[in-house]
Order: C-alpha cells, then structure tokens, then sequence
C-alpha cells in the first residue's frame, strides 16, 4: 500500500500554499520528472523558471557536493568566502549596466525586491515606488505592495505598504499601446505624485505572472528617459525572465535599455534559493554598512550552485540553444494556434512563450475554465504546465532550456492532446 501524501498534504499542509498539480514527485532528471508511481512527465514549468539549466545539472550538483564537504554556513556578515565574492563579480559583468556595478546576495526573488528599493530609497531620499498594474515582485510586504496582479496573492493580507503606485502595463493584445502607457505614466506623475518624490519605477521587461507580456522597447525606452530625467532608479526585476530565458541573459537587453538596478534569482541557484541585486555602484553602496544581508543571503551552497550555473553560461553555448529551443517552441505553438481558434496569440521573448486563450478571438473574452481544463488534460498525458495572468487564462512555458528537441517534440504533441480533448 503506497503511503497517501495527498490525504496528509491535506491534513497537515497550510490550503494557501497551492499545488497546481496533485502529483508526489520521486525523482526529476533535465526535462522530465516522476512521480512515486513511476508516471513519467515532461517538464514544461521548470520549477516557475528556476530551472533553465534543467533539474539537477550534474555540474550544479557537483558543485553543491563539493562545497558541502567545506563548510555550510559562515554567514557572509560574520566571515568572507569566495564563492560569494565571485559571484558578486561575475553577476556584476553580466549586467546590462555601464561604468562601476556592485552587487549583494539574498536568498529569494522577494528579497531582492525588498532590497533594491531600500537602495533605492537610500540613494534618492525619496519614498515613492511605481510598478505596472500586472506585476509580480513577490510576497513579502513590500513585494505585494508592489504586485499588481489583484489575486490572492494579495487577498485580506493588506494594509500594504505605503507610496506605492500602480500604472498601466502596455498589453497591445488588449489594446494598451506603449504609447498609451507611457500617457498614463505621465498622468499618474502629474496628477497623483510628483516625479521629485519618486525612488523608483520597478518592472519586469517581460512580466511573468501577468501573463507573459514583453515590455515594448519604446515602454522600456521611455521609461529609461523619464527616469533619468526626474532622477528616479529604474528597477529590471529579471527574477523570471532573466539567467538566459529570453536567449539573451537578461531579458531587458533585447530592447538596448539600462536599467539602474537589476533583479536576479530563480534560475540563478539552478535550484537553490539564491537571489541578488545588482546595479549602479552609488545606488547599491547608498545603505550604510550593515544595512544590507540576511543570516543566509548568499548562503555558501547556494553560491557553488550559483557559480556553476555561470560556469554553464560561459561555456558559451546555453544562450543559443536557448534561442534554438524557443523558435521550436514558438514554431510548435504557432502550428497550434491554426489548428485551435481559441489560442488567441502566441507572444514571448526566446524560450519564455505563453499562450492565451479566449472564447472567441473576436471577443476576446478570457477562456479560464477552458485554459485549466487544458492544463489537467496535459498532466494526464504526461506534460506538467502552469497558467499565468489576471484571469488564468494563459499558459506559459518555462521549459528547461537544456531540454532536448525530442522533449520539445513530444511535449507539443501532448499539448496537442491536450488542446483537442479539453
Ligand atoms: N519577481 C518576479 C518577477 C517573480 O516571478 C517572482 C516569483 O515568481 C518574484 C519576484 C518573487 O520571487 P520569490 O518567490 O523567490 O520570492
């Protein structure tokens, strides 16, 4: 008799932690997974993008083995380790950021969030902070306060944080232009708070839970403009999208814009909780020594994964099968949306694709019992998939970017399947 988790997950495991699926997992190797039944599974989620060098990379691994058999845990605010230094360094090379860059370690995405505005707020002696209406930053006070997406990520957890606004995020699939957004911008910091009280203007270049919206480069480039002229930071959460998603590292660079600041985490720990903000050195050094870090930010393990998944991406070859991976995904999918109506676009940077699906492309009212319909018909063919966006009704893809053509293949076919008996 298999032991029941699913009867103690209900029994013991908080509700408000989701599962979007009831599947116990035993063991998970690059792209597939499977559970304690032996059911195989490709994996199209990769960890909600932790995952882009695949589960359990053999030299991530390794590096983790090795860095056990030295020591755990120091904490970085007791005693220095390369590891931490080294990966300050390489994050600080990697940034789509002239002049001096400087970079400190946390643990998660929302820490990383947390902490860029801290910088932001110490450098500018200002309090205001803006994001965009379908954000994502996290889940810790400042992160919800910053999230846009009403869900219940945010239900009866408030009140929030103060000085937070949002504004528009540009959706030209639901008719909000760049243009349009850029308006907005300018209407909120007229009529509702002076660009001079204004720290930061945080966004996600492509943003994830909203629905896998890439920020048009003319948004990005106004935003750019407009934060250079009022002295205000501009904040790239790359925490989804960035560690070589997009075929680029950072997702921002495809539209040539600089932010101020830049948010790591997810796929930078190739599975280890492993976060970092990096940017322009006078921002990052505003808060005094001792104003920053966290009893495990940067914590050692974490660091040796972290470093081997930056071993990888100066191999030199991820960043283009990343590229290669998305144009099979984004030609699958676009075969797809001739076949399915309701598929009513296709859209993503590289490897971070999504589809949303509608009623009826002339409506374009949002098909959410149908999108999660799709979702179940898919992990009964053996394919894991996870929605997105303010009505559930898209479907992202996050894949491995290590995953073979075979399992691309294969795991559109299922998708197929999926989108035919739903
Ligand atoms: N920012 C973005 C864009 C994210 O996608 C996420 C997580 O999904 C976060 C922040 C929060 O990261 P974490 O869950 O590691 O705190």
């Amino acid at each position: 008799q298999p032991h029941d988790w699913l009867t103690d997950r209900q029994t013991y495991v908080a509700r408000g932690v989701n599962n979007a699926h009831p599947v116990v997992i035993a063991r998970a190797e690059n792209a597939r997974v499977w559970d304690i039944t032996g059911r195989e599974y490709i994996d199209f989620v990769g960890g909600i993008g932790v995952l882009n060098v695949g589960h359990n990379h053999p030299r991530v691994v390794a590096a983790i083995q090795a860095q056990a058999e030295q020591f755990l845990h120091p904490c970085f605010q007791v005693a220095l380790y390369p590891g931490y230094i080294e990966l300050c360094r390489r994050l600080c090379v990697r940034a789509p950021i002239r002049g001096p860059v400087k970079g400190a370690l946390f643990s998660t995405g929302a820490e990383a969030t947390e902490n860029a505005v801290k910088m932001a707020r110490s450098y500018t002696g200002r309090s205001a902070v803006i994001s965009l209406t379908h954000s994502f930053h996290g889940r810790t006070l400042m992160g919800m306060s910053l999230t846009g997406k009403a869900s219940t990520y945010k239900q009866n957890f408030g009140p929030f944080a103060p000085e937070v606004y949002h504004t528009a995020a540009p959706y030209s699939y639901r008719g909000v232009s760049a243009e349009q957004a850029l308006d907005r911008l300018d209407e909120l910091l007229i009529t509702t708070v002076g660009a001079d009280q204004v720290a930061a203007i945080i966004v996600e270049p492509v943003l994830g839970e909203g629905g896998f919206l890439p920020l048009p480069a003319a948004f990005l480039r106004g935003l750019r403009e407009r934060c250079t002229q009022h002295g205000m930071v501009l904040i790239a959460d790359e925490i989804q999208s960035g560690v070589g998603r997009t075929g680029t590292f950072f997702a921002i660079e495809h539209s040539g814009t600089e932010p101020d600041l830049v948010l790591v985490a997810k796929s930078l720990g190739g599975g280890l909780p492993i976060s970092a903000v990096i940017g322009k050195a006078d921002i990052v050094d505003a808060p005094a020594p001792g104003g920053l870090g966290g009893t495990y930010a940067g914590n050692p393990l974490a660091c040796a994964a972290a470093n081997a998944v930056l071993d990888l991406f100066d191999d030199g070859e991820l960043l283009p099968q990343a590229a290669a991976l998305g144009e099979q995904l984004r030609a699958g999918l676009d075969k797809l949306a001739v076949g399915f109506p309701q598929i009513g676009e296709v859209r993503g940077i590289g490897a971070m694709l999504a589809l949303e699906l509608v009623e009826d492309p002339l409506t374009k009212t949002p098909a959410t019992a149908l999108t999660q319909r799709v979702v179940e018909q898919a992990r009964e063919r053996g394919l894991l998939l996870l929605k997105a966006g303010l009505y559930g009704n898209v479907i992202r893809v996050l894949v491995p970017l290590t995953a073979t053509p075979r399992d691309i293949h294969e795991g559109l076919l299922r998708l197929e399947a999926a989108l035919e008996a739903a």
